[in-house]
């Protein structure tokens, strides 16, 4: 293989493909990047400084992984596909900026969702510095990894993440848009939400149906007090239940007697009949806090 080209390109990209039969897993929401402007683009866009310590969901054969390395990060993978470590070990460069591959690039063959980061990180990462994380994410799961690394104790300074335009619409959503919901208020109430760059389905192979973005999630420096961020996310999903319903109706599945009903939506200072689409992220806070948690 010729190394000098990189993995990103797509005369690289297919020739990795003939190499290895790759096939891409529709099931593991596989589609590689194939175009290098737009992975230069997700690292500048994750602001990447030498010695950065960055998590990868799903590194795939490499192309964004290689172009993390070069610009100087030690990486730390995250990924399911078991016919991947092959691959990315013969693949990434045996050297980066003059260190061993083994020394700025570990994989881990594991769910994301399931990662236990204080345990899975450390002997690899200073757990006293904190991490960026960067992916294109595998699509299927985009907004439960959202949520789980929302509801973390990862000490992050950013989230730069890829996904279909029509999330990254919900992550920057206003209230009264069919696109504000769940995702938007538990991202909102942590993260700022800045849309870095759009990138053409032309750009993958193979192609996804849509366009996809690159959105860079930073934690804010003065989060609103939700409480316990889990019990707060909980609410506001059962308050969309069922979006063309009504807040009181929504509220039953939560509180069941209807006074205390009627009480909760008076101290928030809203009528029975809005929408839930139709209530601040203020008013969200408020009402988690009148709401026990649940067991
Ligand atoms: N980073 C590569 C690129 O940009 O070409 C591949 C991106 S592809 C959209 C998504 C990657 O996530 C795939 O490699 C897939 O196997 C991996 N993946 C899927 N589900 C995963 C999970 N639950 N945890 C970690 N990685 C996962």
């Amino acid at each position: 293989m010729n190394n000098e080209i990189p993995i990103g390109s797509f005369v690289r990209t297919q020739a990795i493909i003939n190499r290895y039969f790759v096939h891409a897993k529709k099931n593991l929401g596989q589609n590689f990047l194939v175009d290098l402007d737009a992975i230069q683009g997700i690292v500048q866009a994750a602001e990447i400084k030498p010695d950065d310590q960055v998590i990868e969901i799903g590194p795939g054969i490499g192309s964004l992984t290689e172009q993390l390395l070069l610009a100087g990060a030690k990486v730390f993978a995250y990924e399911v596909d078991e016919s991947l470590p092959e691959i990315l070990h013969n693949e990434l460069p045996a050297k980066v900026n003059g260190a061993l591959l083994q020394d700025r690039f570990k994989l881990l063959l594991k769910d994301i969702l399931k990662a236990d980061f204080a345990k899975d990180l450390s002997g690899f990462f200073d757990m006293n510095k904190p991490v960026k994380v960067v992916a294109n994410l595998p699509y299927y799961i985009t907004t439960p990894i959202i949520f789980f690394l929302n509801q973390s104790d990862l000490n992050f300074t950013s989230l730069t993440l890829m996904m279909q335009q029509e999330v990254a619409e919900r992550l920057g959503a206003q209230p009264n848009s069919k696109e504000y919901g769940p995702l938007t208020i538990a991202v909102q109430t942590q993260m700022s939400v800045r849309n870095a760059l759009t990138v053409k389905s032309s750009s993958f192979i193979p192609r996804p149906k849509v366009d996809s973005c690159v959105v860079v999630l930073k934690p804010l420096a003065d989060k609103p007090d939700v409480g316990d961020v889990k019990h707060f996310n909980w609410v506001v999903k059962m308050c969309f239940a069922q979006r063309r319903k009504t807040l009181n109706n929504n509220l039953k599945n939560l509180v069941s007697d209807s006074d205390e009903r009627a009480r909760i939506i008076a101290a928030i200072g809203v009528e029975p009949r809005i929408r839930p689409e139709q209530l601040q992220i203020a008013q969200f806070i408020q009402l988690a806090k009148e709401i026990p948690a649940a067991d």
